[in-house]
């Protein structure tokens, strides 16, 4: 079997490391000779560089690999950074900050600064745990206001609660961190953290669920673990970087990771591009270089035999300016999808010093015997709002075999799908398969066996043609093991004539290739049952005729039976064991092609007064699913 092997992902995050870290290294050289020109801000800027781009990849992990934002990640800096002062400020020093009614005894606490570090990450890490079970349940802007809700909570909570945080007034004498080690080592640590979390199985998922949600819960991914897992790895990188800004400053107070702070991370992350951590590292960089020359500007220099005026606030309009010619020139960021990890591949590659990242031995002889359960709609049907766009719909998919379902434009086809998939939840009936009913959410239904494709294409666009399948295939190893064997993603490559195309963002591949890269995806789950909404849609004659050979091809290697959908009548007869007919929501007619091509009902209806047998109606309706 040709499965995307490990080797493959641990080459893939050794060459992200290796490529960030010599970018880093160049970044840090460049910084110490500009350094070496003298002046203690000038000295002070790799500090504060290294201790912002370790925020920056932790606020990276979760934004750039879940796609949802989040402006409240700077809270988990401050609480990490706030536990580990109140741990390791002199005593005789808290003495003199705080007063007797400090609360937990923490005037009398006096730990190791590296102890009370790892204490203030591994609270704050806690935190967003507790954060995450809630973040991860939600999505898009409900899940931003989460985050920036915590933001205020900590903000408030240091302002006011005077006895533990001394208010506005702060917290002073936390011990420093001398020269640039430990921070450079936070960095290093930073980058770890993003490219481990990248290749890892729970960022893999996390991608495909940032690419399109409701394509990867019909691909059987559950977006609350990944979700959960980016939040948490990226809070406890964030609170790293809190306690190095912190012990680098040497004082601490409510407003040194608030709004501020956050809107420049976030303008770091979004200049270089969020995506990936290459994107982070020259986002930081850039905006740190490009402030610190504007402040050099901005101070009135003698400059080219001229006395400069002076100006107020240039390194904020620089940070203004920045963001929007990025977000208007090149909205993913200047390095966009580029990681510099890519670049350290293919020279290994060309030196022949690493593998090549494609295994393609492609065996031909892995199939999967069909199981033998039914899948079954029992009486189903679903009411929007007074209107029944499904209207008590029965049939019978046997195991192994072809079934059609046509209908013209607004028959309830894709409906009927969406609620055998669980996107919708029907209003009355039942979904059965084998002997068990099927209910509950997309991702839920996709593990019992179930997997589709859409009618309008959801493939996970900016993930390559491999890796679209390749998660698809990993589910499947986790949630199917009854049906292990069977193709594996090399092999459904080939199958699917995509095998040149593996490398390539999916979005980039024409209409044909993008329908059957996402039955291949479908395919990789190995599912009992293969829902296909309208294959063929959009293509001509001698491509809806391959597509009937293709997905023949493909149901037979995975030994799963198939409900096709297609107005087509050609298409269906030509591939189709049996047929069920639908108007209007209800079920007009049911039998072998050869019935319902001479069923009156169906030539009324269906096919009209042209009684043609193809009726090529374009498929208009972007709003369905
Ligand atoms: P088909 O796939 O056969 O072309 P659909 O299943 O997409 O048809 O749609 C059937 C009918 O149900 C259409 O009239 C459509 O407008 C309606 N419909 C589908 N989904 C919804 C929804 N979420 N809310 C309201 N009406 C819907
Ligand atoms: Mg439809």
């Amino acid at each position: 079997m040709s499965r995307v092997s490990d080797p493959t992902r641990r080459n893939e995050a050794a060459a992200s490391f290796i490529g960030n870290c010599l970018l880093l290294g160049g970044i840090v050289a460049a910084t110490l000779i500009y350094a070496s020109g003298g002046g203690s801000s000038r000295s002070a800027l790799l500090t504060s560089m290294l201790t912002n781009l370790v925020l920056v990849i932790g606020f990276h992990i979760f934004i750039g690999n879940t796609g949802v934002l989040s402006f409240g990640h700077l809270g988990l800096a401050s609480i990490s950074s706030y536990v580990m002062a109140l741990l390791s400020i002199p005593l005789a020093r808290k003495a003199v900050i705080l007063t007797a009614k400090a609360p937990f005894g923490v005037r009398a606490v006096h730990l190791d600064a590296r102890i009370a570090s790892v204490v203030g990450i591994a609270v704050a890490t806690l935190v967003s745990v507790l954060l995450g079970l809630v973040v991860a349940r939600t999505s898009g802007l409900a899940a931003t206001m989460i985050t920036l809700a915590l933001l205020f909570v900590v903000l408030q909570v240091a302002d006011n609660w005077k006895d533990l945080t001394n208010g506005t007034g702060g917290l002073s004498s936390v011990p420093r961190l001398e020269g640039n080690a430990w921070p450079l080592a936070g960095a290093v640590a930073a980058v770890a953290a993003a490219v481990w979390f990248r290749t890892s199985k729970s960022g893999r998922l996390a991608l495909a669920t940032r690419e399109d949600e409701l394509a990867a819960s019909a691909m059987g991914i559950d977006v609350f673990r990944p979700r959960l897992v980016a939040f948490v790895v990226s809070g406890a990188v964030v609170a790293l970087g809190g306690v190095l800004q912190t012990q680098s400053i040497g004082s601490l107070g409510p407003r040194q990771f608030a709004f501020e702070p956050t809107i420049l991370i976030m303008a770091m992350l979004v200049v270089g591009g969020m995506r990936t951590v290459t994107g982070a590292v020259i986002g930081t960089a850039f905006i740190t270089f490009g402030k610190e020359i504007m402040r050099f500007l901005g101070d009135g220099p003698q400059f080219l035999g001229v006395r400069w005026p002076k100006v107020e606030g240039l390194p904020d309009l620089f940070l203004a300016a920045a963001l929007l010619l990025v977000l208007l020139t090149r909205p993913g960021g200047l390095m966009n999808e580029f990681d510099v990890g890519a670049l350290v591949r293919r020279l290994l590659e060309r030196f022949r010093l690493g593998q090549p990242t494609s295994t393609a031995v492609v065996s031909d002889g892995h199939r999967l015997a069909p199981t033998d359960a039914s899948l079954v709609a029992d009486d189903v049907g679903i009411t929007f709002g007074g209107f029944t766009a499904v209207d008590g719909v029965s049939f019978n998919v046997a195991s192994g075999t072809i079934h059609g379902l046509i209908g013209p434009n607004g028959a309830g086809k894709t409906t009927v799908v969406n609620l055998l998939t669980g996107i919708y939840e029907p209003t009355r009936g039942r979904v059965t398969l084998g002997t068990s009913e099927v209910t509950g959410s997309p991702h839920v239904r996709a593990r019992q066996g179930i997997a589709r494709t859409f009618q309008n294409l959801r493939v996970f666009g900016s993930l390559p043609v491999r890796e679209n399948i390749a998660v698809a295939d990993l589910v499947a190893t986790e949630y199917r093991p009854q049906r292990s064997g069977g193709p594996g993603v090399d092999e459904l490559l080939a199958l699917s004539g995509l095998s040149d195309l593996a490398d390539r963002p999916a979005s980039t591949l024409d209409y044909g290739n993008q329908r059957r890269l996402e039955i291949a995806r479908a395919a990789a789950l190995r599912p009992d049952f293969l829902l296909l909404d309208e294959p063929t849609s959009g293509m001509s004659e001698t491509e809806s005729l391959a597509m009937v050979d293709h997905v023949r091809k493909i149901a037979s290697a995975i030994g799963a039976g198939v409900l096709v959908i297609d107005h087509d009548l050609g298409f269906i007869t030509n591939i189709c064991d049996r047929i069920t007919v639908l108007d209007q929501g209800r079920v007009i007619a049911e039998g072998t092609p050869a019935e319902i091509q001479r069923d009156q009902r169906v030539i009324d209806a269906y096919l009209g007064s042209s009684a043609a047998t193809s009726v090529d109606v374009p498929s208009d309706d972007q709003s369905s699913l």
